[in-house]
């Protein structure tokens, strides 16, 4: 038996504890004594405080009430205030997922109704809010996940003791470092290893869709990199540049777990599938398929915001808001028992946005930051968000005006939602006239992951989203586009609109069937919002191209460029500034600077600066290159 569940029985009344099991870095003790499992007498807590990890006591599975006797209990149970939705057994962990509209009805005056349902159930109840508008992604996600509990039992148990079971590669405390496989010097592919003698550690995983070939790839192949000797992959937030090539992993035949919050692995799962069907209708091999993308749902652990997790022996990690999109997480590692902290921003905001609170600044402790550099280029200012907005409505007035359309080529989640915000507060202001805003597919499935998470907004944008009818989301001039028939429809349709579909970038997508629809006529208007990487069709449009050559079939077609085109950048990541001023906030004040994910000129403009500003040592690597952090 592992050490520490012996350490924990020695705190705990004989013969109470039926079996014991990890869940990641928890540890479950299931009880076949119904007295117990409902009054431990402070027991439990005691043996928290002897060996300091979360544990939780749960009835033995073979204690159960019968699953639609408890469905039937807890539907009795639920009154109309809290919205019953669904519920979802997992017996092999005692778990049951309860999802309604109202979680705070839910649980009751000091948790009252959970406590009721395990005394009439001996289920323990995980109450989860329900999405406002139904998407089939998180239907099948949530089927995945509950379907088979006994393997999730297995998966998470084998974590914990890759964890816990005493340290297997050798003397640990002795050195930190890490490897760039992919994102630095460059915007794309973002791929980073940890070393430690004990952990291998991947931070993200991307796949850089402007580029083509092996280009477009991290590079796996390097000779740090083994696939079996893997520990964990953390993922920093959804967007594919960052969890694009994740389930490739799967593919190559990992089998740990993917730690991220949930919001981002119900978004790069949606991203990911998007991935394959594009490569699918531009007759290309995608990647990996649909099975590796289940297998890294399954293996995936998702951790709130400050929440500190043992991920293998030797590092310890929290999740920061990161302020760049839902979910977006900053990675805070404590390494080798205190030897080392260090802090990966991820792509990072610390500027005002209106969906979510500015990237944390206080950490327990930090020596080294890894920051991102997008716009680290001493030009980079950007306008504040809500003048952005203000030229926004303006230029939308003006295309409405001349009965053009409005087309936002945008990255599924984060602009896209911000703009629906956007045009829901001018039209309820009387700021603009009520047009047609098509929202097509996958923007559509982002839009409805974000109404499931509320509690990562802002508060005013929570407060909007808590109630019915002034979430912002739920407007009837927001319509869905689902096929290619539609679309067509939306584009030769008369009268204005606005269109916001992916890619961001005009590589494959819905928006590069509008862009060849609507590019010739003078009266419709582009907006980019995001970053146009090199080599992609949006930063040959956005550079002036005039004439944009399409293949065919056999054939060549020339496309006219004739429409308005305008680019408001208010695409989540800091601006210079911003940057700057996240690092003088830092709290405590990081040692060592590496400044990664921006092109090669603006990550040496803004590790210079920043050397310069606050005297630390700063470096922006190369691809492939290893920096010791210890
Ligand atoms: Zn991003």
């Amino acid at each position: 038996m592992n050490e520490i569940i012996k350490e924990i029985l020695k705190n705990l009344p004989d013969s109470k504890v039926s079996d014991s099991s990890f869940e990641a870095a928890n540890i479950v003790l299931y009880t076949k004594d119904r007295e117990f499992f409902l009054d431990n007498k402070g027991t439990v807590k005691n043996a928290v405080d002897a060996v300091k990890k979360r544990i939780e006591l749960r009835a033995d599975p073979n204690i159960l009430l019968d699953e639609e006797k408890a469905k039937e209990v807890i539907t009795k149970m639920f009154d109309e205030e809290a919205g019953l939705q669904s519920i979802f057994f997992e017996k092999a962990r005692s778990v049951v997922t309860i999802e309604v509209e109202k979680p705070s009805a839910a649980i009751g005056k000091q948790g009252q109704t959970l406590k009721e349902i395990k005394e009439k159930t001996m289920w323990t109840p995980a109450i989860k809010r329900a999405t406002i508008i139904k998407s089939q992604i998180i239907d099948d996600i949530k089927a995945l996940l509950y379907a088979n509990s006994e393997e999730r039992r297995k998966f998470l148990d084998k974590i914990g003791h890759r964890i816990y079971d005493g340290w297997i590669r050798g003397r640990a405390n002795e050195w930190v470092r890490i490897t760039y496989l992919g994102g630095a010097r460059e915007v794309g592919r973002s791929c980073i290893l940890l070393q430690t003698p004990e952990s291998r550690v991947l931070l993200d995983c991307g796949i850089n869709v402007a580029a083509t070939g092996p280009e477009s790839y991290p590079f796996l192949e390097a000779p740090e990199f083994k696939i079996d000797e893997l520990d964990a992959v953390v993922l920093s937030h959804a967007h594919v540049d960052h969890s694009g090539l994740i389930p490739f992993l799967f593919k190559m035949g990992y089998d740990g777990p993917v730690y991220c919050t949930a919001p981002t692995r119900d978004i790069s799962a949606l991203s990911q599938l998007d991935i394959i069907k594009i490569a699918k209708s531009e007759g290309r091999e995608p990647p990996y398929d649909m099975e590796h993308i289940k297998a890294m749902v399954k293996n995936t652990i998702v951790i709130d915001f400050e929440e500190v997790t043992d991920i293998t022996p030797d590092v310890r990690m929290t999740l920061y808001n990161a302020g760049h999109i839902l979910g977006s997480a900053m990675v805070h590692l404590h390494i080798g028992n205190g030897l080392h902290n260090f802090l990966y921003t991820g792509d990072v905001n610390y500027g005002a946005s209106q969906m979510l609170d500015p990237s944390s600044t206080r950490f327990p402790r930090l020596e080294t930051l890894m920051i991102e550099a997008t716009y680290g280029g001493k030009d980079n200012i950007k306008d504040p968000e809500i003048k952005a907005d203000e030229q926004l409505a303006e230029l939308i007035e003006q295309a409405v005006e001349r009965g053009g359309k409005v087309l936002m080529p945008v990255l599924g989640t984060g602009r896209a939602q911000d703009v629906m915000i956007l045009i829901d507060k001018m039209v309820k202001t009387g700021k603009m006239k009520e047009i047609p805003v098509y929202i097509d597919g996958m923007v559509w499935d982002m839009t409805a992951i974000h109404t499931a998470y509320p509690e990562y907004f802002t508060a005013s944008v929570r407060k909007r989203l808590l109630n019915k009818d002034t979430n912002p989301f739920l407007d009837s001039y927001f319509k869905r586009v689902g096929s290619a028939k539609e679309r067509k429809q939306v584009i030769d349709d008369e009268g204005s609109c606005i269109i916001l579909a992916t890619s961001g970038m005009l590589v494959g997508g819905a928006s590069v069937e509008y862009f060849k629809g609507l590019a010739e006529n003078p009266k419709n208007l582009l907006v980019f919002s995001c970053y146009q990487g090199e080599g992609s069709l949006g930063r040959k449009v956005q550079r002036g191209d005039k004439e944009i050559i399409f293949a065919s079939g056999q054939k060549q077609e020339i496309l006219n460029v004739r429409l308005e085109i305008s680019k408001i950048d208010v695409s989540g990541h800091s601006d210079r500034n911003a940057l700057m001023n996240f690092i003088n906030n830092c709290d405590p004040h990081p040692k060592k600077v590496i400044v990664n994910h921006g092109e090669a000129s603006k990550c040496l403009d803004l590790a210079s600066s920043i050397h310069k500003q606050f005297k630390i040592e700063t470096i922006a690597p190369k691809n492939l290159e290893t920096t010791r952090l210890r």
